[in-house]
Formats: structure tokens, sequence, C-alpha cells
């Protein structure tokens, strides 16, 4: 355990897919006056620095972020120029070294005046640590609390939330298959706890059976408690490098998908507009594309 570090993957298309759909339901739910709880159950260091060691080493931010302001679409969604506008405004205007991850992308938009409040969870040792000292620049006050716990245990005593309007963002690395289970019974009992709570999943694309079952899992939960839901994937597909003789490739993450309880009714809409012009500027090749399905 342990050996996952969101800061090799900040940015990347995963991020890009994941941060969309949240800034688009973040902002769906700040529009009524009661006050917002937004959980983060796996939160990582909240902040990255598009230039280091780690970023640099991937790549992996130069087929996500990095990518798509370089080639924003001239007729861009609204969806992606919210992305890029937030993704700016943490730059404060000069140039793009750093990404927000999940806890700065929802700070952003939460409201102090309507007491929203964000729980972050985050369980490694040295990324807890940066989400604390990241948050603390914030000086957000009371608005955001972090804490070195299990973020699947921690929901439990947060749901319902007072004001019954909440958020949660369930994106665990995966590293250990055991997650994919535990994604599944953490969102039977937090429906049972808060039913009308909004619950975002990302979840990676993979050749392994536990996430190739994982959206028909959801799927079954949703449709059994009687909860609409939304489903997208995005697919970059595969680069066709020119490989030179004795060299391993390693292709990493292509497709990811996001699911997604109780959506905001404009999501829908909204993805569809924005998902073909994702695959547009950071598709590859063999294997991109993107899906979009909702029920309930
Ligand atoms: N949500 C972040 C974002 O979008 O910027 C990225 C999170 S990363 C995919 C997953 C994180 O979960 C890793 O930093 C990992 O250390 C952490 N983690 C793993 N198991 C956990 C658990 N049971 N509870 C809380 N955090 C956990």
């Amino acid at each position: 355990m342990f050996s996952y570090r969101h800061a090799f993957h900040a940015g990347n298309h995963a991020d890009v897919l994941k941060h969309l759909v949240l800034i688009a339901t973040v902002k769906y739910l700040t529009q009524k006056p009661a006050a917002l709880m937004v959980v983060d159950t796996h939160a990582g260091a909240g902040l990255y620095r598009l230039d280091d060691d780690f970023v640099a080493a991937s790549g992996e931010a130069n087929d996500g972020i990095l990518k798509l302001a370089a080639h924003v679409p001239a007729d861009a969604s609204p969806l992606i120029s919210d992305y890029l506008e937030l993704v700016r405004a943490i730059n404060r205007g000069g140039g793009l070294r750093l990404y927000p991850g999940s806890p700065f992308v929802v700070q952003h938009l939460l409201r102090q005046e309507a007491r929203d409040r964000l729980k972050l969870f985050e369980m490694h040792p040295t990324d807890s640590k940066a989400l604390a000292a990241h948050v603390a620049q914030l000086e957000a006050g009371r608005q955001v609390s972090v804490a070195r716990q299990d973020g699947f245990e921690a929901l439990k005593s947060l749901l319902p939330p007072p004001s019954r309007r909440g958020l949660v963002l369930i994106d665990p690395s995966y590293e250990i298959k055991s997650d994919y289970g535990r994604v599944v019974a953490c969102l039977q009992d937090a429906l049972k706890r808060f039913a009308t709570g909004t619950y975002a999943v990302w979840y990676p694309i993979i050749p392994r059976p536990e996430a190739h079952e994982l959206p028909r899992r959801l799927k079954t939960i949703a449709n059994q408690a009687h909860k609409p839901w939304l489903h997208a994937t995005l697919a970059i597909g595969q680069a066709d490098v020119p490989q030179e003789p004795g060299q391993e490739r390693r292709p990493g993450l292509t497709a990811s998908g996001i699911f997604i309880f109780n959506p905001p009714h404009t999501l829908k809409p909204a993805l569809a507009q924005a998902l073909p012009q994702l695959v547009q500027v950071l598709g590859r090749g063999r294997g991109q594309g993107h899906a979009l399905e909702s029920g309930g």
C-alpha cells in the first residue's frame, strides 16, 4: 500500500474528466442558499506543481491539462471553459505552473457566507502532511478540515449532513483490488444514511475484472435504490509512438470513467457537449472515444 502518489498523475486526462464533472456539480449545488457539505474521501496532496520532478517524470499532464490549455476548441463547451478558467485562476494568471487537485478545485467554488464545508481525508503519510500544509495556505478557517483517516470509514459519521445538502467524491487509487469492493459497500451504506446526496465515483478503465464490473455494480445499486445516475467515460487511446528496439513501452492509463448518483439534471447535456471536444483535443489514436449513459 501507499506506493501510489497522485503527483505522478496530476493533470492527466483522468483528472480532466473528474475535475470537469466536479466543477459542474459543485457549481450546480451551490446555486441554492442552503449550506453544502463536500466530502473528498481520497483527497491526495491538494495542489501539485506541473514543473516538479514527479509530474515531469510521468509527462501525464502533457496529455491532459497542458494539451487542453494549448488547444482550446474555438467553440469550447461551458464545462471546458469553466475548468480552464478555474485552473488558470489557481495560477493567478501566471501560466500553468500549478495544478489543483480535487480539494483545491472544490474549495475555490465554496461560499464562505453560506457556510459551505469541505471535509478532506487522505491516508498517505507524506501526502496528508502536504495536504494539510496546502490547505493552511488557503486560510479557509473552519470551512476546510483535513484528517489522516480512512475516507471510506470516516464518511459514515458525516452522513447525513446537517443541511441535507451534500456531495461526496470517492476517488481511490485502486492500488489494492479490495478498493473496488469497498467503493460498492461504501455507496450502499451512504445511500441508506443519506439517500438524496450526490455521489461521484471515479474509476480507471483497465483490463482487470473488478474495474470492468464496477460500473455495472454501481448501476445495480442505483437502480435498486431508485436513484438517478449518470456514467461518463473518456478514452484518449493509444499513441502509435515508434518504438526503439529493446525499449519497453509503458502505455499508462488510457481511459477512465466517472459514475454519479443523483447528478445535477444539467450535467448530462453539458457532458454531451464537452466529451466529444475532449476526445478531439486529447485523443491520441487507436481506442479513443467517449460514452455517456444515464438511468433512474
Ligand atoms: N482526489 C484527488 C484529486 O482528484 O486530486 C486524487 C486522489 S488519488 C487518486 C487517491 C488518494 O487516496 C491517494 O493520495 C492515496 O494515498 C489515498 N488513499 C488511499 N487509500 C485511502 C483511504 N482508505 N482513505 C483515504 N485516502 C486513501
